[in-house]
C-alpha cells in the first residue's frame, strides 16, 4: 500500500491535535487509513468505542459490514481510504457538534486534497450534510452521484443504520453496485 510521507505527517498531526474538547477524552485519535493513490474515499461520522481503542476507523460492527459491502464489489479495504468527519470519539457516541466538525474540517480537506480520489462516498447524514449540502437527506439522495467544488460525491447510508434496519442492507448493496458501475465508467 502506497502511503505518501505527507499523509503520514498529517496523520501524526491529527494524532496529537488538541484543537477541540474531544481531544481531552479520547484514548486515540483516528486519522483514517488507506493508500494515497486510492480512487475512493469513504467518510463516516466519528470514531466509536472500538475505533477509539484501536486508533483505526470502522473496526467495529459497522466496519465489518463496510468490509462486506466492499467485498461485494470486489474491493479490498486496503485499496480505499476510510476516514471520518471528526477524528476523535464524541463521549458516549453522541453526535459530533458543529464546532467540533469545524475544528476538524481542515484535516479532512487536506486528506481529500492529498488523495484526490475519483469518488468521495459519504456515509450517513453527517458526512453528507457537511460535505455535499446541508439541506440534503440521505434517504433522498443515496447512491446518486453529485458534484460539488469540483469533486464527485456518492452519498451512501451509514453502515451502522443497516445494522438495526435490516432492509437497508439490500439498498446499500445496490448503492455499492452503482459505485462499481461508476468506477467502470471512468
Ligand atoms: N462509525 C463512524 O462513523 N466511523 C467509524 O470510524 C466507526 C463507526
Amino acid at each position: 500500500m502506497k502511503v505518501h510521507r505527507s499523509l503520514l505527517q498529517l496523520n501524526s498531526e491529527i494524532a496529537t491535535c488538541m484543537g477541540c474538547r474531544l481531544s481531552r477524552k479520547r484514548r486515540n485519535a483516528v486519522p483514517g487509513e488507506g493508500p494515497t493513490d486510492a480512487e475512493i474515499m469513504f467518510v463516516g461520522e466519528a470514531p466509536g468505542e472500538s475505533e477509539d481503542l484501536q486508533g483505526r476507523p470502522f473496526v467495529g460492527a459497522a466496519g465489518r459490514l463496510l468490509n462486506e459491502l466492499l467485498a461485494s464489489i470486489n474491493l479490498r479495504r486496503e485499496e480505499v481510504v476510510i476516514t471520518n468527519v471528526v477524528k476523535c470519539r464524541p463521549p458516549g457516541n453522541r453526535p459530533p457538534r458543529a464546532d467540533e466538525m469545524e475544528a476538524c474540517s481542515k484535516f479532512l480537506s487536506r486528506q481529500m486534497a492529498m488523495v484526490n480520489p475519483k469518488f468521495v462516498c459519504t456515509l450517513g447524514d453527517f458526512a453528507l450534510r457537511r460535505l455535499v449540502g446541508k439541506e440534503l437527506s440521505i434517504a433522498k439522495v443515496h447512491g446518486e452521484k453529485r458534484s460539488r467544488h469540483g469533486r464527485i460525491f456518492v452519498p451512501m447510508y451509514h453502515p451502522a443504520a443497516a445494522l438495526y434496519m435490516f432492509r437497508l442492507r439490500e439498498t446499500m448493496m445496490k448503492d455499492f453496485r452503482r459505485l462499481a458501475e461508476l468506477l467502470r465508467q471512468q
